[in-house]
């Protein structure tokens, strides 16, 4: 295993305009330019964006839209009478849920088993307790922090083909880290099946493409600064029909006494994960791994990410520290 270390320095910011997403509004606001359709909208807490290259016409995009809306009604840990929500509130019994949640219930606990546990689904008690979204600016006490974890633990989480039961009636499911890259997957699925050649999907930071940009050139995606703003570009890659997947510390915070208290949860404490890094981005074919791996990957920290990433065909990844160093797996492209 090798990894690159970069220079300390702020590389030349490439801006992709399709992640600098500004509207932001539920319905969502269509653009037309020639041969390209693109709307902008507010699903999972967070902007998404689509871009069609190759139409004028964006019926497409309603289709799209309609199943994203289709997805997080399933999916939302919060929205009542979801999959998520009913196995959530099911007292320990059993419960039947769709086919993709079922499927995607699995690939998640195959992360937990490949991650040894960095990656755990039913970390929702602990997530309920810092409540980044409704009321941040709270660290919870040791005492919460301690009953909260003792209903957390993916032993408690059992499936049999679409029958799911959470042993534990204290116990719930967040599918926080993995749902929007499983969305953007059946997104791209669905463009590929109306015959999309060319097209970029981002969900709140998950990216995923379709094609070339246009005939001469793959889509440029740029990587946050993790301690920048939101539309500082530390570095960026050239892709083509991949998924690049971020989790970073900056998508769900506060400050207090200079300590960044951030959304990725150590699921044996219940803290947000100090380890030196800011953000991990997972490059590979798809989004809902991508997804898990990012996660995965930023709670195993450095080493044991790299580790995990190596042993994974086709799937790279760059970590970025807490001093702006950028480390990258051994196949990662470079600018
Ligand atoms: P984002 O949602 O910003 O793209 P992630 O994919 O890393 O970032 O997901 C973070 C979300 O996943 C958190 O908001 C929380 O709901 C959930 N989560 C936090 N820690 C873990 C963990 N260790 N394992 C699984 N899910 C987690
Ligand atoms: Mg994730």
């Amino acid at each position: 295993m090798q990894h690159k270390f970069y220079p300390k320095i702020v590389l030349l910011p490439v801006v992709l305009a399709a992640l600098l997403a500004t509207a932001c509004q539920r319905t969502g606001t269509s653009d037309h330019s020639s041969g390209s359709v693109s709307r902008t909208g507010f699903f999972f807490d967070t902007v998404v964006s689509l871009t069609v290259n190759g139409t004028d016409d964006d019926s497409v995009l309603d289709e799209c839209f309609t199943l994203m809306e289709n997805y997080e009604a399933m999916l939302s840990r919060t929205r009542e009478n979801s999959d998520v929500w009913k196995i959530n509130h099911s007292s320990g019994k059993p419960v039947t849920v769709s086919d993709e949640t079922a499927s995607l219930l699995s690939l998640a606990m195959k992360y937990s088993e490949l991650s040894d546990g960095a990656f755990d689904i039913t970390i929702a008690p602990y997530v309920e307790l810092w409540d980044f979204k409704e009321n941040p600016g709270t660290v919870p006490s040791e005492a919460d922090l301690a009953e909260a974890g003792s209903h957390v633990g993916i032993s408690s989480l059992r499936l049999d083909g679409n029958t799911v039961t959470l042993d534990d009636p204290e116990a719930a499911v967040d599918l926080g880290a993995i749902a929007k890259g499983y969305i953007a997957d059946r997104v791209k699925e669905f463009l590929t099946s109306q015959g999309v050649e060319s097209a970029l999907i981002n969900l709140g930071g998950n990216v995923l493409t379709i094609g070339n940009r246009s005939s001469s050139s793959p889509w440029n995606i740029g990587i946050r600064d993790p301690l920048g703003d939101s539309d500082d570009i530390i570095t960026s890659i050239r892709i083509s029909g991949k998924s690049v997947v971020t989790s970073g510390t900056y998508e769900r915070y506060f400050e207090k006494d200079g300590v960044r208290y951030h959304h990725i949860l150590d699921p044996k404490t219940g803290l947000p994960v100090q380890n030196g890094l800011e953000s991990v981005t997972i490059l590979s074919n798809s989004s809902a791994e991508g997804d898990a791996l990012s996660t995965s990957c930023f709670v195993l920290g450095l080493e044991k990410g790299m580790e995990l990433v190596e042993s994974l065909d086709g799937t790279e990844a760059l970590f970025i520290t807490d001093e702006q160093e950028l480390c990258c797996s051994d196949g990662f492209p470079k600018e």
